[in-house]
């Protein structure tokens, strides 16, 4: 019996603890100045889910590679009860970068750990049994630092993208929202005064709205100021073009806050599908086998 538990514990010490950092740690480091290497086959996966990475610039996508590698420095991901498989670490770090694009020295402060969970939870962080409808959570109290993302819905979020949601990015914009000390639905940090009372304003009206069933903005969003800013924020980096057309103030407010015209970029651009002779995602202007693939085709 003793024996049994005592396996049980090394199994649980090894899987919770010493599993995810054999993950990070996998990432190659460059031996001259010691920082990671971004991994060539993690841009097929970029090209594959991500489509603003697609609408990036070759200069723009090295940034954001590099912000993730930062990103995924500055955080630990530890899988509970489920893998943390690479597609997990470029996802969340993906979520983690875009809302954010436009201020280069950005980094979040105040998390320091992402929990995946299989599933969706509920508010004991049961992931099976009944009333599972929380798909994310930015942590506070003994939670402090940490976000809970589920697994599927962190997948969901970049496999459809004309439904104007994105859980991951959601929560990001919590974290981003409670810069300032209160997750409220005011990134103050962002916003020049001038804009705060027209913000306001207008969030009261895109509540309102939505209670007359009057908005094709995600329900969710009229539960108080901050998940609408979080709903809101899922539409504008998602369905930009849409979203002015539909709610002009709104987008417009948005872009000032994220310093980001993101109806400039081509959503619609379609995604990639990486073979040996496709075109390398890193744009190099060699084929995908000769360039970040070579590794897979010697
Ligand atoms: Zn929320
Ligand atoms: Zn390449």
């Amino acid at each position: 019996m003793a024996a049994i538990f005592l396996l049980l514990v090394i199994g649980a010490i090894y899987f919770f603890i010493i599993n995810p950092r054999k993950l990070q740690d996998k990432r190659a480091k460059d031996v001259i100045n010691d920082k990671p290497i971004f991994p060539p086959e993690w841009r097929i996966i970029l090209a594959e889910k991500v489509t603003f990475y697609n609408t990036l610039s070759r200069k723009e996508k090295m940034r954001f590679e590099n912000e993730m590698l930062e990103f995924l420095d500055s955080c630990r991901i530890t899988g509970i009860g489920v893998e943390v498989e690479p597609i997990d670490e470029i996802l969340i770090a993906a979520s983690a970068v875009i809302p954010i694009f436009a201020f280069p020295d950005w980094s979040y402060q105040n998390l320091y750990e992402i929990l995946l969970y299989p599933n969706a939870f509920n508010e004991k962080f049961e992931t099976s049994g009944p009333d599972r409808n929380i798909l994310g959570m930015v942590g506070n109290g003994y939670l402090k630092g940490k976000m809970i993302l589920s697994k599927p819905a962190l997948h969901q979020g970049f496999s459809n993208e004309s439904d104007k949601r994105n859980t991951a990015i959601h929560e990001f914009v919590h974290l981003i929202d409670g810069a300032d000390g209160a997750i409220d639905g005011i990134p103050k940090h962002l916003m020049d005064k001038q804009y705060l009372i027209p913000w306001l304003d207008l969030i009261n009206q895109q509540i309102e709205a939505i209670y007359a069933e009057k908005s094709d903005i995600n329900p969710y969003g009229g539960t108080n100021r901050q998940e609408f800013f979080a709903v809101a924020c899922e539409y504008f980096f998602e369905r930009p073009k849409l979203l002015e057309r539909k709610h002009p103030l709104l987008y417009q407010l948005l872009a000032q806050i994220f310093k980001h015209d993101m109806k400039m970029r081509n959503m619609h651009k379609k995604r990639l599908t990486i073979g040996r002779n496709s075109p390398c995602p890193c744009e190099s202007g060699l084929k995908f086998k000769k360039c970040c693939g070579m590794k897979h085709y010697q």
